[in-house]
């Protein structure tokens, strides 16, 4: 589990212990993503699946990609593929993924680095392992978070972040037993790198057996807690929560979470990631690769994209597959 670590996580600074008149959000829900392929057919887990989107708003999907230990010459990428009106954002834990936009971002990311890619008025976007890396195979483990614009932002121009490994907050939990890492938005008073187009956070923890983390929440944000590896509690109640499960917690000022004494020794600390934002409360109609607010948005998005207007592959040896039929999920 490379990501980001550190060799003394005392020395970080600390999550502010929990007041006693701060309240734990109790959990609302506690799903099991289904397991799926995606792409050219690399495994995911679907954190989402079966939540009401107005709990998920401001997200609307996000895959666990992996955990893989690919065989030489197994790993596996994506087609090229368009985006609008939302936001892609790529973290990767093991494993190397190159992203190239017709927009002209793009870039290699590898063990704790994440690309944030603003879709906005639409690009094309292909993201593959290396070739030395489909050559060799080795272990490959990420989380795609798909993150919604407002109405009046969807058509904004495209961009593209990226943020460095070793650009995330780090911070220690209370009792110095998790590693925080801040990617965006901010964890007790510690900001992370990326810029967010609405109030977010989002950040991945390392928990040690037995250790407990209490961050504290934006009272306006939703609070979710994915589960990458391990098992532990989570909430006002404790509630038990493991490896590729979902918990959405409902209103109050802290996002507790705690390890269980034991791990399993294949992932011997609890992984979470932590997010959360403003919801956006507007209309989704979502299909695809599109995410818009009107069905008419949707429609004029497919047009727009077999018109070429969402832009065109650069020079590459790759080519548009004719499976690439709208409604076929593609990161
Ligand atoms: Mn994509």
């Amino acid at each position: 589990m490379p990501a980001i670590t550190v060799s003394s996580i005392l020395e970080l600074p600390r999550v502010p212990a929990p007041g006693l008149d701060q309240l734990p959000r109790p959990v609302r829900s506690v799903t099991t993503a289904p397991s799926g392929f995606e792409g050219e057919g690399f495994p995911v887990r679907r954190a989402f699946a079966g939540v009401d989107q107005r709990d998920l708003d401001p997200f609307i999907h996000m895959d666990q990609m992996g955990e893989v230990e690919y065989a030489p010459g197994e790993p596996k990428g994506t087609p090229w593929h368009p985006h609008r009106g939302f936001e892609t954002v790529t973290y990767i834990i093991d494993g190397t993924f190159v992203h190239q936009d017709s927009n002209g971002g793009g870039g290699v990311i590898t063990d704790g680095d994440t690309q944030w890619m603003t879709a906005g008025s639409g690009l094309l976007h292909i993201e593959a392992p290396p070739e030395e890396l489909v050559v060799s195979g080795g272990l490959f483990h990420g989380v795609q978070l798909w993150v919604n614009l407002p109405a009046a932002l969807k058509m904004t121009a495209p961009r593209y972040q990226d943020i460095r490994g070793g650009e995330v907050g780090l911070l220690a939990s209370h009792d110095g037993g998790a590693l925080i890492r801040v990617i965006a938005g901010e964890v007790a008073g510690h900001a992370g790198p990326g810029i967010t187009h609405t109030p977010i956070a989002l950040a991945h923890a390392t928990i040690a057996p037995g250790a407990r983390m209490a961050l504290p929440w934006q009272k306006g944000f939703n609070a979710l807690v994915y589960v990458l590896s391990g098992s532990g509690f989570v909430g006002a109640e404790r509630r038990p929560i493991r490896m590729g499960q979902l918990a959405v917690l409902g209103a109050g000022d802290l996002i507790e979470v705690a390890a269980a004494d034991q791990q399993e020794s294949r992932s011997p600390s609890l992984e979470v990631m932590v997010l959360g934002g403003q919801p956006i409360r507007e209309p989704i109609a979502a299909y695809g690769p599109f995410v818009m607010n009107t069905r008419a948005e949707l429609v004029q998005a497919f047009e727009d994209f077999q018109a070429g207007r969402l832009g065109v592959i650069p020079t590459t040896k790759r080519e548009l597959p004719t499976d690439n039929q709208p409604g076929h999920q593609v990161l």
